[in-house]
């Protein structure tokens, strides 16, 4: 990840509302004068958050990349979502299961969580479904009781799913969840889409995991935050030119029970949320590593990212706070 060469001539901004597109997504267009580049900037909800676009390209391609950008963001939050009524919905409800013909995306998705969990200790898990039902994330956290927690673990765990080739063996009631994992991956699918139909450059952000690049002559420097996860302030800026950039933490979704902070990401060992970090940023090539990586090293903490294999990531952040509230920043690598 080297250091941008050309910083972007733009001028003449002005915001419209492209026709192809839903009423939701809002457009922000940038004429770039001296390739006859347009830069357009969009916001829209995905996957139970907001998804922001910008994207370079020739000006009369750059609407209809975007708009197709926003389809696919579409489609992919239905199938892999736990929301939508495609094929993650479909895999749930089946129960004990041997499916063949398992998408490109979801077996992709699939294989790649099981390899994030084989260098995470089993800490990335995504088979985990019924456990976060249990505690009520996102829409109704609570505290459940420890027999509901105990029946949940036993149903929890990526013990009960194996692939053959296109199939997936599933056990019975074991749900499947790609909440960690998701966003990255779709960053990563709309970027590489984006790209493939012409854009010179782009950015995509779901929830805070960020995909970006572009070519050598237009690409920029994307200059992305890393927050104080117990404040509004900026802890520090990353700056890459082509890559990936995943935050999760302990502040997003949680409650307090007791005065202690209960947060949606979940232990598999105990069945409780984790107190690995407050909150755990991660630059790698790709979206899908970064997410899964960061959500593994907030539960397994220091020790869990002191052990990510090298050619996984480029830098690791991982931010603490000790029982005076204070917090302290450790990190490994660098961009
Ligand atoms: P965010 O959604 O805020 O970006 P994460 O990427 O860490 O945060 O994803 C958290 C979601 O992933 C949870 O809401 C839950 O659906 C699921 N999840 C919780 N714990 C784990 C875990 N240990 N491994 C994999 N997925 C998890
Ligand atoms: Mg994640």
């Amino acid at each position: 990840m080297t250091p941008a060469r050309k910083k972007l001539n733009s001028h003449i901004i002005l915001t419209l509302l492209l026709g192809s597109l839903t009423a939701a997504l809002l457009v922000r267009a940038i004429f770039i004068s001296a390739d006859e580049l347009l830069e357009i900037k969009s916001k829209t909800p995905v996957l139970g958050t907001f998804a922001t676009y910008i994207v370079i390209a020739e000006s009369e391609a750059a609407g209809t990349i975007l708009s197709s950008m926003d389809s696919l963001a579409r489609y992919l939050d239905n199938e892999l979502g736990v929301f939508g009524d495609g094929e993650l919905s479909g895999l749930n409800m089946r129960g004990y299961a041997l499916i063949p013909e398992l998408s490109s995306d979801m077996k992709y998705l699939l294989e790649k969580s099981l390899f994030i969990s084989s260098v995470t200790d089993s800490l990335f898990d995504p088979a985990m479904g019924v456990l976060v039902n249990v505690w009520g994330f996102p829409n109704d956290p609570h505290f459940p009781d420890s027999t509901e927690i105990d029946s949940a673990l036993a149903l929890s765990g990526l013990k009960n799913v194996s692939i053959s080739g296109d199939t997936l063996y599933l056990s019975s009631g074991t749900l499947l969840d790609f909440g960690a994992i998701a966003k990255g991956y779709t960053a990563d699918r709309i970027y590489s889409h984006s790209r493939s139909l012409g854009a010179r450059a782009a950015m995509v952000e779901i929830g805070g995991e960020i995909r970006c690049g572009g070519d050598t002559e237009t690409g920029r420097l994307w200059r992305l935050a890393v927050r104080n996860p117990r404040g509004e302030d900026i802890l520090e800026m990353i700056e890459i030119e082509n890559g990936a950039v995943a935050t999760s933490g302990d502040y997003e979704s949680y409650f307090f029970d007791n005065g202690v902070r209960f947060c949606h990401i979940l232990d598999p060992r105990t069945g409780y949320p984790e107190f690995g970090a407050a909150s755990v940023t991660v630059v790698s090539d790709d979206a899908a590593t970064a997410d899964a990586l960061a959500t593994a090293i907030c539960v397994g903490g220091i020790d869990t990212a002191a052990n990510i294999p090298d050619s996984l990531f480029s830098l690791i952040i991982v931010i603490k706070e000790d029982q005076n509230g204070e917090i302290a920043e450790w990190r490994r690598g660098s961009v």
